[in-house]
């Protein structure tokens, strides 16, 4: 089963979190092996679009923020979209879209960072926005401070994080076609009223922290991916942290585990050809049928037909088409 463990290290301004998606990883696979059009993914699309769903979990679970958080790479490489999207329930959904060959140890630059245009983008989308309001977006590229690119998406995010949010973050990430797993260990934001006061004692104060967080970072990047994916959480804490105190928060698994679940509609769907126009779609139906429209996270076939695509043009068009036909 899935799995989201949180925790502090007692006394230091230091949290961590263990992410580990099993269940709810392998269904965004099934799926997208189920689909005819695509079929499964390369092995390396796999493992980066795991990452990146164990990250946007563990981002979406480290912020206070009622709205949806959407982790995208737009790539320049075979792969051209990769999202990952998180509700505040942890509900997850994911999909990549590949254009082109993948080698089978194809980097992340090889992937979606070939002419260093690659770009990953973070969005917060509210659940109940106002109107007009727009979401949040932070945007950072695929390469390091020289222009070097990235070659763990892990240092992509850690880039992002302290740039910002001016968050120290540590991020060790990793999948497969079974598990998809992260650990985060992160700063905790200082900069309350007591540090602001304190004058230089807050300034000695700040180099202790950061000697605790240095150390933690260490101890946490010495896990390996091979051991993420393999070992239970109470192993693998254990394994790092075995001389610091951990306080561990109850964790979330069953009913509060992160898992995974789509969020379309016929409604959604046909909001969608609503916004193709009346003319496109009419040339649709005069070639074939039906409209039809594939979910990319889930698979789900939406089909409207000359009948149900009238009532979407229809312009009081309130009612799904499609469900009011049969009374
Ligand atoms: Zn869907």
């Amino acid at each position: 089963m899935s799995e989201l463990h949180k925790f502090l290290f007692d006394g230091l301004p230091v949290r961590g979190m263990v992410v580990r998606l099993t269940d709810a990883w392998t269904q965004i696979l099934q799926r997208r092996a189920a689909n005819s059009d695509t079929g499964a993914y390369p092995c390396p699309v796999r493992d980066l679009l795991g990452e990146m769903t164990a990250a946007a979990i563990l981002m979406q679970s480290n912020i206070k923020f009622n709205g949806a958080l959407v982790l995208q790479i737009f790539g320049d490489g075979p792969v051209k979209l990769a999202v990952v999207e998180v509700q505040p329930d942890l509900s997850v959904r994911a999909t990549a879209t590949v254009a082109g060959a993948v080698a089978d140890d194809a980097s992340l630059s090889a992937l979606v960072n070939v002419s260093n245009q690659g770009r990953c983008a973070i969005t917060l989308d509210p659940q109940d926005r106002f109107a007009g309001q727009q979401p949040y977006q932070g945007v950072v590229p695929l390469f390091g401070d020289q222009r070097e690119p990235l070659e763990k998406f892990s240092e992509v995010l850690e880039h992002y994080m302290l740039q910002s949010e001016q968050l120290d973050t540590t991020l060790v990430l990793a999948a497969n076609g079974e598990v998809a797993a992260g650990l985060l260990i992160q700063r905790l934001p200082s900069g309350g009223v007591n540090n602001l006061s304190a004058g230089r004692s807050a300034n000695e104060d700040e180099i202790g922290r950061n000697e605790d967080y240095k150390r933690i970072a260490l101890l946490a990047s010495t896990l390996k991916k091979e051991e993420l994916l393999t070992l239970d959480v109470d192993t693998i804490l254990h394994r790092l942290f075995w001389e610091e105190k951990l306080l561990r928060f109850e964790p979330q698994t069953g009913a509060t585990a992160p898992r995974f679940a789509c969020r379309c509609s016929r409604e959604r769907v046909s909001h969608m050809i609503r916004s193709l126009g009346v003319e496109e779609v009419e040339s649709i139906l005069s070639e074939r049928e039906d409209v039809e429209v594939g979910c990319d996270f889930c698979g789900q076939q939406y089909r409207f037909d000359a009948v149900d695509a009238a009532q979407i043009f229809k312009p009081d068009a309130g009612a799904v088409p499609g469900s009011s036909l049969i009374h």
